[in-house]
């Protein structure tokens, strides 16, 4: 080899590792929320219920945070308060799926209140399937969308007496589907199909700042499931709820507060940047 071509090898080395730093500097490594948050955080609320929309909302409104309300085909407020799920969406919440006939195992302790024909144990993934699909195909015509996230009834995953997981269909139809188990994940671990959910209306503020700064250290999103808001079942206190929002916005610097779908949307990318598998 000439000196020459030695010179031209030796600066084409420094200028790749210069390329290697910028490119460094502009994509670094890890896993990261935008704007430098520490946690994702976001605002859940099953079962289409009354109070969801008479308490919950106006208090998200008033706080300027957005929330994620995973409506049931055959929920009450379906009926008579279409147009207000319509104006809850046109605010830029988001209308998650939590099915259409929220099936669950009735076969389990407590489980009376599940009717027989909406027993999970009976169902196919088939069926089930063909519901999640005429569920989006309803909530389409309220809000318009063509992508959203799923909330497991009872957070269950399993149909035909247990034997057959369904999570296939639901990472197949939804961006992300919401579990109920409040195990905190760092963002290598979250599965897509079960991510980790917090309900806050069994503990005090402290129990849910704790959860909170936790996921926090973890750098990973904190998911709050909740029911009734001051009202219905499960409930979370009117309180609680306005103090869970205010100390959001007090560290509004550290928690991104948004929708499950933009939340997991985000996450999604971040997944694809690095190479991790989305499962
Ligand atoms: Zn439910």
């Amino acid at each position: 080899m000439t000196r020459f071509r030695h010179l031209l090898l030796a600066l084409t080395v420094v200028a790749l590792a210069r390329a290697e730093s910028v490119e460094e500097a502009v994509a670094p490594e890890g896993f990261h929320w935008p704007h430098g948050a520490q946690a994702a955080v976001c605002l859940t609320y099953d079962d289409s219920l009354a109070s969801q929309l008479d308490v919950a909302f106006p208090q998200l409104e008033a706080m300027g945070l957005k929330g994620t309300f995973f409506l049931m085909g055959n929920g009450g407020t379906m009926v008579d308060r279409v147009e207000d799920w319509r104006a809850v969406a046109a605010a830029g919440h988001e209308l998650g799926s939590h099915s259409l006939f929220h099936p669950c195992r009735r076969g389990l302790p407590n489980r009376d209140w599940v009717s027989v024909t909406h027993d999970l144990d009976v169902y196919t993934l088939d069926r089930l399937e063909k519901e999640l699909l005429i569920t989006d195909t309803l909530l389409h015509a309220i809000d318009g969308e063509t992508e959203r996230t799923f909330a497991y009834p009872c957070g269950e995953t399993v149909v035909e007496h247990g034997e057959v997981s369904f999570l296939p269909v639901t990472r197949k139809l939804f961006i992300a589907s919401r579990g109920v188990d409040p195990t905190i994940m760092a963002p290598r671990d979250l599965k897509f199909s079960n991510t980790p959910a917090f309900d806050p209306s069994h503990g005090d503020l402290q129990a849910t700042i704790d959860y909170l700064e936790a996921c926090a250290e973890a750098g990973t999103v904190a998911v709050f499931l909740m029911h009734g808001v001051e009202g219905d079942y499960l409930e979370t206190p009117e309180g609680l709820h306005q103090q869970i929002l205010d100390y959001l916005v007090a560290h509004k610097d550290r928690f991104w507060v948004d929708t499950f779908k933009n939340v997991m949307t985000h996450a999604q990318g971040e997944f694809e940047r690095l190479g991790w598998p989305v499962e």
